[in-house]
């Protein structure tokens, strides 16, 4: 049978176009479908944007913290509309760079939604393709749960596109979005309650670590509000009245669902041709990403495995071994390194305390919190912490989690680290980078022992 291509992706997202354009330098015929701009989540509305926000609300405190160092500023002024513009414009130049990163190799862009017709076609708007493989790679979206007055509320998407910032936010959910945007907003100047039903923030994290960092979080002017939902949502004028369950009622600016995010698979028309889905709409995919039809794969946020982009690309590269080189994907999920860019923000790799002594290890955990070397002429109030999980009978360092300036940049260190299976000798041999935050990792003594 003649197909028009070996390969056609839908979804230009991280996975998709890390599959599109390997896989035509590698010789095969690509196409790939994509209904809105280059790039997907993590370069339009997630990652990218996202850490531009956060430098930017950064900002905020350099005026404050600098009087210690000398530095004399006039009260400073912030603009919304420099920073959302300045980021949509290098966001454009992204999607320049993934226009060419596709064609270059000869990937052909159909402009439109993907929809499947049977196990090798897919229709784009008019277009019928027939293709050898089909992968999907069309991501995530924002879940709401069904409250009343949920089309009141602003999911993450929104915020990127903002005409004006509100002066209060009340931002639903415990998970990364929520706290990333929480401290976002809070440095920008708006009043922000970050709202979770649930008794700590950041579930799955190590639990010192979510205390901790729910501690900054109040520290640097976030009202956080545990055990706590709301029950509706009205127009109170240009703001928002919200009820609670507890029957209380806030007036905000604005409401800001960060209540996970669930597969985008609506209008795939997956279940006629028979892809099998799990009850969250995710692909259920085998080890070599082979959805239930032998001829459609699907890597990234669509499988609901691990919704990080690096996994994703991870994964689109796996696919890639397995075409051209028979590789059989093995990709590791256990110890992918992970940041939250929260303010302090949060960096971990491996076990917390809590995984580690469900899986049954015997653990040394050792940890410490200071204030950095930083803030003792900024004046700023912020501390670090940071803990290491320790299997007593190989000495293997089974974990590492840190909340303070740049955790996401050690973490990715220390990630090769414990990947490679490194002791907590190790890293006692390891000679400290001086005077660093970092270097706790490698100082770390019995007088750090958590008793437990
Ligand atoms: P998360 O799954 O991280 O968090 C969702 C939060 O919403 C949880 O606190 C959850 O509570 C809460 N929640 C879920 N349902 C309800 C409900 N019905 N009512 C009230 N609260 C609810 O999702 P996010 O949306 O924050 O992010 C999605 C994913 O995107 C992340 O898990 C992460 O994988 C990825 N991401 C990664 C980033 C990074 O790498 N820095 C940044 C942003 C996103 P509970 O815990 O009780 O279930």
């Amino acid at each position: 049978m003649d197909y028009q291509y070996d390969l056609f992706v839908i979804g230009a997202g991280s996975g998709g176009v890390r599959a599109s354009r390997i896989a035509a330098s590698k010789g095969f015929k690509v196409g790939v479908a994509e209904a809105s701009a280059l790039g997907g989540t993590c370069v339009n509305i997630g990652c990218v944007p996202k850490k531009l926000f956060v430098y930017g609300s950064e900002y905020s405190h350099v005026a404050d913290q600098a009087r210690g160092y000398g530095w004399e500023f006039t009260p400073p002024t912030f603009n919304w509309t420099t920073l959302r513009d300045n980021k949509t414009k290098e966001i454009e130049r992204l999607n320049g760079i993934y226009k060419n990163l596709l064609e270059n190799p000869g990937v052909t862009i159909h402009k439109g939604v993907g929809k499947l017709l049977d196990a090798h076609t897919v229709q784009v708007g008019d277009d019928v393709i027939t293709s050898e493989r089909i992968l999907i790679a069309v991501g995530a979206e924002p879940f709401v749960p069904d409250v009343v007055g949920r089309e009141l509320a602003l999911v993450s998407d929104d915020m990127f596109y903002l005409d004006q910032l509100p002066s209060s936010i009340l931002i639903v959910g415990g998970g990364y979005i929520a706290v990333e945007f929480a401290g976002i907003c809070n440095g920008l100047g708006v009043t922000t309650t970050l709202m979770y039903r649930g008794d700590k923030l950041l579930r799955g994290f190590d639990d010192d670590v979510r205390e901790f960092a729910t501690e900054e979080f109040a520290k640097s002017g976030i009202n956080v509000e545990l055990n706590s939902d709301i029950a509706k949502i009205e127009k109170e004028g240009d703001q928002k009245r919200v009820t609670l369950v507890d029957g209380r009622t806030l007036i905000v600016g604005e409401v800001l669902y960060a209540t996970g995010r669930k597969p985008k698979t609506a209008g795939l028309n997956l279940e006629a041709v028979g892809v099998e889905t799990t009850s969250n709409g995710a692909i259920v995919v085998d080890n070599a990403y082979r959805s239930s039809i032998d001829s459609i794969y699907a890597v990234g946020d669509v499988t609901d495995k691990v919704q990080l982009t690096p996994v994703a690309i991870k994964e689109a590269m796996a696919l890639i071994g397995y075409w051209f080189d028979g590789i059989e994907p093995s990709l590791d999920y256990d110890n992918i390194p992970t940041a939250v860019f929260c303010q302090p923000p949060i960096g971990t790799v491996g076990l917390s305390e809590q995984e580690a002594d469900k899986r049954g290890f015997d653990i040394d955990v050792y940890q410490t919190d200071f204030r950095a070397m930083k803030h003792t002429l900024s004046g700023a109030q912020e501390r670090s912490f940071m803990k290491l999980i320790v299997d007593r009978g190989s000495d293997r360092v089974l974990g590492a989690h840190m909340v303070g300036d740049y955790a996401g940049e050690i973490i990715q260190g220390l990630g090769i680290a414990i990947k490679a299976g490194a002791t907590k000798a190790h890293f006692d041999s390891t000679v400290g980078v001086h005077p660093t935050s970092a270097e706790e990792f490698v100082t770390f003594s019995a007088a750090s022992l958590k008793k437990r």
